[in-house]
């Protein structure tokens, strides 16, 4: 099968020829259709502040594809079904795996990182990390549901409480953030106010459904009292804007991974305990939340459909993660297609600045 390595940070991945992977017990062999570049994949190849479990090794955990191949084990899924993988590969017997909380299992690996990923024609996966693609759901779609989509329903849902009737704010909007607005709505949020440094990104959370959008310098945001937070920029000053905007006995939930130390933050002991807030991390999603993702799509209570916004070849998954990078045509998600033969020109140029 065709692959992309990853070797070194900085260096574009390799393409190489590798045997078609052998399926265990309980997995299953998937021939991906459609794999989406996240910020976890910048971060490795890119930037080298995430490194993979071994070298080299294919990336990508957001992916979907058909069931090519099925372990002896596995009697819930047939060649030929349309499925989204999950990309946390789960103990099923620790302490949070027994408490639903598989998403923080003590033994988790990941998916293209722990192990290879879906840059490639097949991938290999565990039955549990399996949810059918609905009826009139994409590839595309269903591959960036089960991280874009199903990370921010994660944080919204089982982690932040989100109920009907409360104002949330939103800090950080790339992919996550955006799809978290559109998820806000229909969660019954009776106001969402959607904020980032970025004009262009605050223009795309009003049309998906923010009351109202703050733009541009930090310290120029109104004041505001709101009941949850959800931060997915992981940057200081968003995070300690959002707070200040927490009623007393208010929810922040950190989505946005970053390695500022939190001295960076002006932060107080008494500023939490005398306000009574919660402040909690949020990391992935279960197949749960997966599931819960794709059925609102398939009902058409949200649309995203139109998050993948730039599509590559296998070949140029490197290029997708620079254009991800540089923003080059103003991208949300892109995605790679291992059964498109080349991408289009109209996505390898690179607009010349003025
Ligand atoms: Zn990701
Ligand atoms: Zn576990």
């Amino acid at each position: 099968m065709r692959a992309m390595l990853f070797e070194r940070p900085g260096e574009p991945l390799k393409l190489a020829e590798l045997p078609v992977p052998a399926v265990q017990s309980e997995e299953v062999l998937v021939r991906v259709m459609a794999a989406g570049i996240c910020g976890s994949d910048i971060h490795i190849a890119i930037e080298g502040s995430t490194i993979p479990a071994f070298t080299p090794i294919i990336l990508g955990h957001e992916a979907s594809g058909v069931v090519e191949a099925v372990g002896p084990d596995v009697r819930d899924f047939q060649p030929g079904e349309r499925v989204s993988i999950l990309p946390d590969v789960v103990c099923g017997t620790c302490v949070n795996c027994w408490d639903g909380r598989s998403e923080l299992c003590l033994h988790r690996q990941l998916i293209g990182i722990h192990r290879h990923g879906a840059l490639a024609e097949f991938v290999v996966a565990p039955t549990r990390n399996l949810v059918r693609l609905p009826d009139g759901i994409s590839f595309e779609a269903g591959a960036i549901a089960t991280d874009a989509v199903a990370t921010p329903y994660h944080a919204l849902v089982r982690v932040g409480r989100l109920h009907a009737g409360e104002r949330i704010l939103i800090t950080g909007l790339g992919a996550l953030g955006l799809h978290a607005v559109v998820l806000s709505r229909v969660l019954g949020a009776s106001h969402i106010i959607a904020a980032t440094r970025h004009a262009r990104a605050g223009q795309r959370a009003r049309a998906r459904g923010a009351d109202v959008v703050w733009t541009g310098e930090v310290a120029s945001w109104p004041l505001a009292a709101v009941d949850l937070v959800v931060d997915f920029s992981g940057d200081p000053r968003l995070i300690e804007a959002g707070l200040e905007r927490l009623r007393p006995g208010g929810r922040m939930v950190l989505v946005g991974i970053s390695e500022h130390p939190l001295s960076d933050l002006r932060l107080t002991v008494s500023a939490i305990v005398r306000r009574g807030i919660q402040i909690v991390g949020s990391y992935g999603a279960h197949p749960g939340d997966l599931a819960e993702v794709l059925a609102l799509a398939q009902s058409g209570r949200i649309n995203i459909e139109n998050s993948v916004t730039h599509r590559f070849a296998l070949a140029d998954a490197y290029l997708a993660m620079e254009h991800l990078v540089d923003k080059w045509g103003d991208p949300i998600r892109v995605a790679i297609l291992p059964t498109m033969a080349e991408s289009r020109p109209s996505v390898l140029c690179r607009p010349v600045s003025a």
